[in-house]
């Protein structure tokens, strides 16, 4: 099985060494991450500037390492691209210093790597722990390397990929692993304002909302102990309820009128 590793915290990050060398037990790892702190990208990918790829000394022993000057998900493209020629089974992206639940997910580094692997037509899996120095850290890579065994044996359905969150608790005091939804709208961004030596400028703070109430929710499962993991797919507007039946053709003719 040939796993592609990456990641959002950057090449020297801890996850991404215990992810990969977790993984190098079951696979052929080849990790190709940031060269620094992509946090918060997201989805961007960099389609206006050069992607700069350094061979680096292997994260793990053994294991083919790239640093690459760009997003989370540049890194996935390049290595699907151009870095790894032969076919890929599979890629994960963490292990994440930070969850990454409910309104976390369109933001998150980690998840856009997942998210481009999945566009290329691949299984992958966005696996975070709470904190940096998380007890779950080696639960998670272990949890990662049962994951790709399950998905190598075609568990998993071709059009979702998956966000992994473990809870900040020692392995025997995780309650269960439940499939959830994203929980929708779990923080408030405050701006505050700022002062740098008579330069103001503004910062973003998020805040947490309350404590999660639906029992369905990714918050809910992590403040409950579980590790939850969500199916993610790409089509954001599956699902959505329907509006007005004659809103389009109001609209047009306003539009017309106008
Ligand atoms: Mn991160």
């Amino acid at each position: 099985m040939k796993i592609l590793v990456s990641n959002d915290d950057g090449i020297f990050a801890q996850g991404l060494r215990a992810l990969t060398s977790e993984l190098k037990q079951i696979g052929q790892v080849v990790v190709v991450a940031p060269d620094r702190e992509q946090a918060a990208t997201g989805t961007a990918v960099s389609l206006h500037q050069p992607i700069r790829v350094h061979q680096v000394a292997p994260v793990v022993p053994g294991v083919e390492s790239y640093a690459v000057r760009g997003t989370p998900g540049d890194c996935v493209i390049v290595a699907l691209g151009k870095l790894i020629t032969d076919r890929v089974d599979l890629v994960i992206c963490g292990i994440n210093h930070g969850a990454n639940l409910g309104d976390d997910v369109p933001i998150s580094g980690t998840v856009g790597a997942a998210l481009q692997a999945y566009l290329h037509g691949l299984p992958a899996i966005a696996i975070s722990v709470p904190g940096s120095n998380s007890p779950p850290l080696d639960t998670a890579a272990k949890l990662a390397a049962l994951l790709a065994k399950e998905i190598g044996l075609g568990v998993l359905p071709a059009n979702v990929f998956l966000n992994v969150n473990l809870p900040d608790l020692p392995p025997a005091k995780i309650g269960g692993i439940s499939i959830t939804h994203l929980a929708d709208r779990n923080y408030t961004d405050v701006v505050e304002e700022r002062d740098d030596g008579g330069y103001p400028y503004y910062w973003f703070v998020r805040q947490k909302k309350n404590q999660a109430t639906d029992k369905q929710t990714d918050t809910w499962a992590v403040e409950h102990g579980n590790i939850s993991i969500t199916l993610l797919h790409a089509n954001l507007d599956k699902s959505s309820p329907p509006l007005p039946d004659n809103l389009c053709s109001d609209l047009f003719q306003q539009l017309r009128a106008s």
